[in-house]
């Protein structure tokens, strides 16, 4: 940990008569720390490592599926997916294809509003992370876990100061903030600053097959990734994967929630339920509902109010040496890379080359869009 900064920030920092520990300290390694993986010198992902009903991460399947407003991010999401199913391929990793709604798909009537479009499908979330957080050391980074970070102040001579809740205190030139539920916490701490970010309680859903009908639920069958945003119900699926003779159906959203104090058994509102019906009506016969799911696994969202992600530096007394990274709204993962690539560049270089080659305007992702217009960007859905 002591060791210097790399030699293209430390010769810059010697020249301003400064030092650090880091180039830049990445605060923490969900899949949004993990990934800023371009990273030039040393770099430390610090991670909480919240138990995991309380962090945003959880359960094995992430589904790339499209978002009703994934159009705004045309480029990230081809960088995004392309790469990581090569590199999951390469590896024996779980990056499997969906199939485009068609004649192949078995048996349901399928609501109107529902999506699955060609390049969606699955991947393995773990697996993902683990393979970026191995990555990281081989780019220089160090990774620090169980290292929850309780403040981040300015350095005397420049750059950010991070103090963790054992009291050890590590300097960066710049800092990268990914703490998914707790953004707006973690920011309100340091920089007194409101961010209309507001964590949801979720739950992942396993709902066990009917007996005979375990078949027709897999990907090999044809049965598709796919979201069912058409009011009142907002469901979506993946193909049975994980566990044999489950499914896993859930709902997008879920109630407010203390991302340190909320209720992991009952504090989900009446979204088991919604799926439930929704099963019933669209997919009769073939998923057990009495009884509710065979299993249940809490999670969060960080919602923005347009559903939008919050990628911008932090402002303020911390200028350009803080980049937050938030508010994935239940739908960042697959953006992971992307992210992550955007957010190494605009610490390491004051902005993302990567966003402009992509024809990505990040005026659409700054936190001001908030300023004056409660709702942020405006929507058609
Ligand atoms: C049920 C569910 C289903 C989802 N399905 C999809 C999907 O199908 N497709 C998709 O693209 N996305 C999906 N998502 C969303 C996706 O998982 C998130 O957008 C993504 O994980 C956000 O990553 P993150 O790194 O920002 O946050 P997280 O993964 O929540 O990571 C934040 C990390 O910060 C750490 N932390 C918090 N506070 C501190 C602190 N003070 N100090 C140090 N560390 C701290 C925590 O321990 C945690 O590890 C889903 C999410 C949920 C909950």
């Amino acid at each position: 940990m002591a060791a210097p900064a790399a030699a293209t920030v430390a010769a810059a920092a010697a020249a301003g008569g400064h030092r650090f520990d880091f180039d830049v300290i990445v605060v923490s390694a969900g899949i949004m720390g993990s990934c800023p993986r371009r990273l030039p010198g040393r770099a430390v992902p610090a991670d909480g490592a919240r138990p995991p009903p309380l962090g945003g991460r959880r359960g094995r399947v992430r589904a790339p599926r499209p978002h009703p407003d994934a159009a705004a991010l045309p480029g990230p999401a081809q960088r995004c997916l392309g790469p990581r199913r090569r590199r999951e391929r390469r590896r024996g990793g779980g990056g499997r294809p969906g199939r485009q709604v068609g004649r192949r798909v078995p048996g349901p009537r399928w609501v109107g509003g529902r999506r699955s479009e060609r390049g969606s499908g699955v991947l393995n979330a773990t697996e993902a992370v683990r393979m970026f957080q191995a990555l990281a050391p081989k780019k220089g980074a160090v990774v620090r876990d169980n290292a929850e970070v309780v403040g981040i102040r300015k350095g005397p001579e420049g750059g950010v100061v991070v103090e963790t809740s054992t009291g050890e205190e590590f300097s960066g030139a710049k800092c990268v903030v990914t703490v998914g539920a707790w953004t707006s916490k973690l920011v309100k701490s340091v920089a007194g600053v409101d961010f209309p970010i507001q964590p949801l309680h979720t739950m992942f859903l396993y709902w066990r097959i009917k007996p005979g009908r375990e078949r027709e639920l897999t990907v090999e069958a044809g049965f598709p990734t796919f979201s069912s945003y058409c009011a009142p119900h907002f469901v979506y699926s993946t193909p049975s994967l994980e566990r044999p003779g489950m499914i896993k159906i859930n709902y997008h959203g879920g109630p407010p929630c203390d991302p340190d104090s909320r209720d992991l058994v009952s504090g989900d509102g009446d979204g088991v339920e919604r799926v439930a019906r929704w099963i019933d009506e669209f997919m009769p016969g073939r998923v057990e509902t009495a009884g509710g799911p065979a299993d249940r696994l809490p999670c969060m969202y960080s919602m923005t109010p347009d559903e939008d992600f919050v990628i911008d530096f932090l402002g303020g007394k911390f200028g350009e040496d803080v980049v937050i990274g938030a508010g994935f709204s239940g739908h960042g993962f697959k953006m992971g890379p992307a992210v992550g690539s955007i957010l190494a560049e605009m610490a390491m270089d004051g902005e993302a080359r990567t966003a402009a080659e992509a024809g990505v305007e990040l005026g659409h992702f700054r936190i001001n869009r908030f300023d004056g217009n409660p709702m942020g960007n405006a929507k058609d859905l």
